[in-house]
């Protein structure tokens, strides 16, 4: 293992979280980026909750806002919710990723796209496009973390492409009313994933919409700044894919004496019921980047179970009616409701469903729509 050289395809939150934690371990990491730098184009809305304080310190580099509850919106109802919760910039964060693996000795190929390989007797040279023409490295270990549409994925045969949502955001300069609550709207026409509208700083805020219907979105996104009647001006608009994480998805393929590996987006690590995708990236790697050093099938039981739960309550949220959504956020208006959804948060999930239906069996009505396969 020592003198294996570990090459992570993507500079990304997951590419730069592992490298890091490969390095930590003593690997040799090259970090390949098609991009001139981390964290750009940006195309993420940077809300995280409490639980990224379990992988990374929090710091005034890239930390941006604190939010302290979440308000959410039904076709006919409202209900406000304690919820603590992190704004961070995203590009600032990737860099500050970037920068805390390169500090362990993690070297960065920047302007270098991955787009083929080759077999050459018992080893395989990856393919890269580069400003100064091709070049090649000699590899045994790769792990693409190189985002929804991954090279890796394709170059490896590893999965077709998948389901996705397309996330589209604008950043608006405007004034701010409430500088620590942000939103969600569920039902209605977007009732297979949602919208948001989230405070970036005293003067920005973010409105966004994720749907699997791609033509829908951009007509919600103008009808939800309109009800909310948000002037300013559009100062950045992202968009971007959004896996949906499918369970049988493969992420592991040993071929020959290689092992290739998926993580973060280009594994589909993302929660189904809010398209976040950093902290299951995050508690991913910690939990198999050492079978990735010992070329072993990456072992992810609490990540599998948190995607999994997050899936399954996705699917529920999908089969609501608008009255059923209304009368959901009457059920949640509730004093021991509130109290365990201030406890706990959406990553841990799982927990927070239990403790609500053991407190609250009345909630388990909404069983009935849990979906067959399962
Ligand atoms: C609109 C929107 C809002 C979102 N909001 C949130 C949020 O608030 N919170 C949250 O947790 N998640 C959010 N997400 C999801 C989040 O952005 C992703 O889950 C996260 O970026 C995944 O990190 P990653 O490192 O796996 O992939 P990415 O961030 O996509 O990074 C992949 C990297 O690989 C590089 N790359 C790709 N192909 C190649 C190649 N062939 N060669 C070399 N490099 C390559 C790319 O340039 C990129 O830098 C949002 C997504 C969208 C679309």
């Amino acid at each position: 293992m020592a003198s294996e050289t570990f090459i992570v395809i993507g500079a990304g939150p997951a590419g730069s979280f592992l490298a890091y934690n490969l390095a930590k371990a003593g690997c040799k990491v090259l970090v390949f980026e098609e991009h001139e730098s981390a964290g750009l184009p940006v195309h993420c809305t940077g809300l995280f909750t409490e639980k990224i304080k379990d992988y990374v310190n929090l710091s005034d580099e890239f930390l941006v806002n604190t939010l302290s509850s979440v308000e959410i919106h039904t076709q006919n109802s409202k209900v406000l919710l304690k919820s603590n919760e992190y704004v961070v910039n995203r590009a600032k964060f990737d860099e500050y990723l970037h920068k805390e693996a390169e500090s362990l000795g993690v070297k960065y190929y920047f302007n270098h796209k991955l787009s083929s390989y080759e077999k050459r007797g018992s080893s395989l040279q990856l393919v890269f496009e580069t400003p100064n023409g091709v070049e090649k490295f000699d590899c045994s270990t790769i792990i693409g973390c190189d985002g929804p549409l991954s090279k890796v994925n394709e170059l490896f045969n590893m999965n077709p492409k998948g389901e996705f949502y397309l996330g589209k955001q604008f950043l608006i300069k405007t004034s701010i009313k409430k500088i620590s609550c942000y939103g969600v709207f569920f039902g209605g026409e977007l009732s297979d994933f949602f919208g948001w509208i989230v405070p970036v700083d005293n003067t920005h805020i973010k409105i966004g919409v994720g749907s699997t219907i791609h033509s829908l979105v951009n007509k919600k996104l103008r009808s939800i700044r309109k009800s909310l009647n948000i002037k300013g001006k559009v100062v950045e608009v992202n968009a971007g894919l959004i896996p949906i994480y499918n369970p049988y998805r493969e992420i592991y393929k040993k071929i020959g004496r290689f092992n290739v590996y998926l993580m973060g987006d280009a594994a589909g690590f993302v929660k189904a019921t809010s398209g976040g995708g950093v902290i299951p990236s995050f508690s991913a790697i910690t939990e198999c980047y050492k079978n990735i050093i010992h070329g072993e099938y990456p072992k992810l039981p609490k990540t599998r179970r948190e995607l999994l739960s997050h899936l399954i309550i996705r699917r529920v949220m999908t089969k609501l009616s608008d009255s059923e959504w209304d009368m959901l956020i009457k059920d949640f208006d509730d004093k021991r409701v509130r109290y365990i959804i201030s406890r706990q948060n959406r990553d841990n999930l799982l927990k927070l469903a239990l403790e609500l239906v053991k407190s609250k069996p009345y909630l388990l009505k909404y069983a009935r729509f849990l979906p067959k396969m399962f």
